[in-house]
């Protein structure tokens, strides 16, 4: 056994993924295929941009990992994913080939310049909520998804 290798604790891990530029549906599965340690994806959503400039509506799904990653570089892979499909980062809360947000770790709270968990956001936007309630219910409430923000409709699986 080799003592300098200290012990990974797996976390369930759920990330937002999202496209509202070119071919989206590609975008979202080039960019589940790049993740490490999937274990489920959700439904399909169409969802109407929330915050931003007037643009088109984006897809989103949620996924959840079990990961032993250190959340910055969970983060790292997040944006490599990212910059793999070409993003540009224009305006804030601009059209974008892709987003991968992390939303929640379990028993991980952290709040740094450049990474804050759970997402600040991530209870205000049903775009969010909807797709990680159909894959963990126990975190997600009734009244959770109803206080949220923005029109989602379910269209299949990816
Ligand atoms: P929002 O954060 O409101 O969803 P956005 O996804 O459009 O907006 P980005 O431009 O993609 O914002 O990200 C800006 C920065 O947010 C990232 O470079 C990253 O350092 C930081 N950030 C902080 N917390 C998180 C998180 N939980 N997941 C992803 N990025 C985060
Ligand atoms: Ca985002
Ligand atoms: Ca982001």
């Amino acid at each position: 056994m080799n003592s300098s290798v200290a012990s990974s604790v797996r976390r369930r891990t759920f990330l937002s993924v999202g496209s509202n530029l070119g071919d989206r549906v590609s975008f979202l599965r080039q960019a589940i295929e790049s993740l490490p340690d999937v274990v489920a994806v959700s439904p399909v959503y169409e969802t109407a941009p929330v915050g931003g400039p007037d643009q088109d509506s984006f897809l989103n799904v949620v996924v959840e990992l079990d990961t032993d990653m250190m959340p910055l570089n969970l983060l790292g892979v997040c944006h490599r994913i990212e910059a793999n499909a070409e993003r540009v980062r224009e305006e804030r809360w601009g059209p974008r080939t892709l987003d991968v947000d992390i939303i929640w770790m379990a028993d991980m709270e952290m709040d740094t310049e450049r990474l804050t968990i759970p997402h600040p956001r991530w209870k205000d936007r049903r775009f969010v909520l909807a797709p990680m309630r159909d894959l963990a219910p126990e975190l997600v409430s009734d009244e959770d998804l109803r206080l949220s923000d923005g029109s989602v409709t379910q269209t299949g699986d990816l």
